[in-house]
């Protein structure tokens, strides 16, 4: 039976056999319903169109408004793996002709997932989980069912901040991507579809991301070569004149489906095997894989559709403009400015500018959740729903209070001084809460916790700062001037 194939499920282990039919169908209508980042819509239909060009004449590849269009006019059954929104699952179980077939590219199985949180009644940590998957799929794991160095976590080893007196990482730049025919016919497209109406976020600029199997692969081996080993150590760390750091940049390809997740693993614990990566860095690369990702791609099924609207904090402010339409330019704060021209330029920043900037800022101004998950979808190159569903809603904006986390992570200036080399280009000072030189995450933190107190009160890891709290002796004048900068980009 001829297979459809979403624009997340490119590689080869969504085919059963290497020379399967193929549908694909490339819906202008989805990017005419809301503004994307223009790199990740050029990536996206850089990636379909590659894939498009390797699968030859097997393929039916359809340009179309809809998906239900593309289908009639395929004219035969196909069957899918399960796509990876609820809108398109829904679709695709309402459609006569269509079998839905299991998701792939993940590690783990919902089958899996469901029988291990039913049995936490509520409480759910991704740590349990992680631990839990390592077991059962036998990673970095001793014969005698300890993990591999007898120990389940070393983030205390991966939360170095940045060398001092360095500007970069010493590591070297991942293979460049060099853009073909293919991507300048997705960007005359993308041009056409401005000119007639169609918007979108960011700016254009060279692909940065791999849009084939092999630049993913390229991309994956020489990592794990040649930035796994400096990955650990400074995975938290902030560089202003270094966006990438020693990351992988590998987000985009798991979650276009270039890359198969076990494969990654694979090579990264062989790595450690042969002794040519520390464990500490190879666990926190496998950390992101098994752990996060396989993680929140269970809760986006296993919570109910509701979830994404949850707002236990009860915050209801709407993005500012210069937020929504990532206007750095607008923005003194360096740490905040630097982070949202990452996001305008390229479409990317790191999960910690993402967790302890953007997130941060926008949890400390009570800025609405749910808008948050559609800003981050919509301006990541990696951003999709099932990513961005408990990544936002419960962990960087706690409004679940607490269902996958233990505390908010809300934190003043002094945490992004200590993390990066922001603070000391800024007009602002982070040890500074009221005043001309208030640093907006120092006060933010305050009048965080201050407007959140009552529904935080049972949180024990919240309680020593809710007593510092009490000994703010300058609480009212910092709410006044928080209040008086308003939504005004700091
Ligand atoms: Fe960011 Fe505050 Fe540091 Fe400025 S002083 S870079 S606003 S944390």
């Amino acid at each position: 039976m001829r297979r459809w194939l979403f624009g997340d499920q490119l590689g080869p282990h969504f085919l059963d056999e290497p020379q399967q039919t193929v549908l694909m169908v490339e819906s202008r209508g989805v990017f005419e319903r809301r503004a994307f980042h223009r790199q990740k819509a050029h990536l996206t239909l850089s990636a379909m169109r590659h894939r498009a060009a390797e699968l030859g004449d097997r393929v039916l590849y359809l340009k179309t408004r809809t998906y239900r269009e593309a289908l009639r006019l395929a004219g035969e059954p196909v069957d899918v793996c399960a796509p990876t929104t609820l809108r398109a699952r829904r679709l695709v179980d309402a459609l006569d002709d269509v079998t839905v077939l299991p998701p792939r590219g993940y590690v783990t199985s919902h089958e899996d997932f469901v029988s291990w949180a039913d049995a936490r009644r509520g409480t759910l940590r991704m740590e349990d989980y992680y631990r839990h998957a390592r077991h059962r799929h036998d990673v970095l794991m001793e014969p005698d069912g300890s993990p591999a160095g007898g120990k389940w976590n070393l983030d205390a080893d991966n939360r170095n901040p940045p060398p001092r007196g360095v500007t970069r990482l010493n590591v070297p730049p991942p293979p460049e991507i060099v853009e073909d025919e293919i991507d300048a016919e997705v960007r005359a497209d993308l041009d056409r579809w401005a000119a007639e109406g169609v918007e979108f976020t960011g700016v254009d600029g060279p692909r940065l991301f791999p849009a084939t199997r092999a630049e993913a692969l390229a991309r994956l081996r020489h990592f794990v070569t040649d930035r796994l080993p400096l990955f650990g150590p400074y995975e938290d760390a902030m560089l202003s004149g270094d966006p990438f750091m020693a990351h992988s940049l590998l987000s985009s390809s798991f979650n276009l489906g270039l890359l198969d997740p076990v494969e990654a693993i694979d090579l990264a614990e062989q790595a450690y095997r042969v002794d040519a990566v520390p464990l500490a860095g190879a666990e926190g690369f496998i950390r992101q894989l098994i752990g996060w990702r396989d993680y929140v791609w269970h809760l986006y099924w296993y919570f109910d559709a509701g979830y994404r609207s949850v707002n236990e904090l009860h915050a209801r402010n709407r993005l500012p403009d210069w937020f929504a339409n990532l206007d750095a330019d607008a923005v003194d704060a360096r740490c905040l400015s630097d982070v949202l021209s990452g996001v305008r330029d390229r479409g990317y920043v790191h999960h910690i500018p993402r967790l302890m900037v953007l997130g941060n800022y926008a949890l400390q101004r009570g800025w609405r959740p749910a808008a948050m998950v559609d800003w981050f979808h919509r301006n990541f190159v990696d951003g999709f729903e099932w990513v961005m569903v408990a990544n936002v809603v419960g962990m960087s904006q706690y409004a679940d209070l607490g269902k996958i986390t233990t505390k908010p992570y809300a934190a003043g200036g002094n945490y992004i001084n200590r993390m990066s080399d922001y603070c000391s280009g800024c007009r602002y000072d982070p040890r500074t809460r009221l005043g001309e030189n208030a640093c907006p995450f120092t006060a933010g933190y305050w009048t965080f916790l201050h407007r959140t107190r009552e529904r935080l009160s049972g949180n024990v890891r919240m309680m020593r700062s809710l007593q510092q709290l009490e000994s703010i002796h300058d609480l009212d004048q910092i709410i006044a001037q928080e209040q008086d900068r308003g939504s005004r980009a700091p």
